[in-house]
């Protein structure tokens, strides 16, 4: 069953843009092998995070996460069935804090810095959209 769950959770203090690669590295890695697609939003201070695939390898997936010390407070904001995928070429597609993609956090949250926690189920859904749209527009590839 094709599942997707989005959380939100903030960055442990310290962590540098090695330990982002690496973490991207890592996932890259083993969602190809899980079929697992998404992407990662970072923003310095928050991550938001959009899994999808067989509805048991994203959990396996998220419960591993979910235990790791490089960030803390995960908390889950959408958890449901889909009928198709979003990021189908995104082992795990990266939005670092760019000035284009802190004009795309900014519109969806109600606070001047990104804001996750406080943001609705439509909102967080509709933040992936737009970001795999922008995504098409500069590669004119499929996300
Ligand atoms: P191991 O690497 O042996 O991990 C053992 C334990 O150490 C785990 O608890 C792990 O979480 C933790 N850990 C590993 N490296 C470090 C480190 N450098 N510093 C602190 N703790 C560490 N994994 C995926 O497979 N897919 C994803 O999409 C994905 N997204 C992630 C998003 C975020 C924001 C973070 C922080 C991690 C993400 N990970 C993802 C990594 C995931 O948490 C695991 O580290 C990874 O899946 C390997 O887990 P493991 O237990 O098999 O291996």
């Amino acid at each position: 069953m094709l599942t997707q769950l989005i959380y939100a959770s903030r960055v442990t203090p310290g962590l540098g843009n090695a330990d982002i690669r690496r973490i991207l590295e890592v996932s890259q890695s083993n969602n190809r092998q899980t079929g697992i697609t998404g992407a990662l939003c970072f923003t310095g201070r928050v991550f938001l995070q959009c899994l999808e695939g067989h509805r048991k390898e994203v959990n396996a997936t998220y419960h591993r996460i979910v235990q790791d010390s490089r960030h803390t407070e995960p908390t889950l904001l959408v958890f449901e069935e889909i009928s198709r995928r979003q990021f189908t070429q995104w082992a795990m597609g990266y939005l670092g804090f760019t000035a284009a993609n802190r004009d795309l956090f900014l519109r969806y949250s109600p606070t001047a810095e990104l804001d996750p926690y406080g943001l609705t189920a439509a909102s967080v859904r509709m933040l992936f959209a737009e970001a795999v749209d922008a995504a098409r527009v500069l590669t004119g590839t499929e996300a």
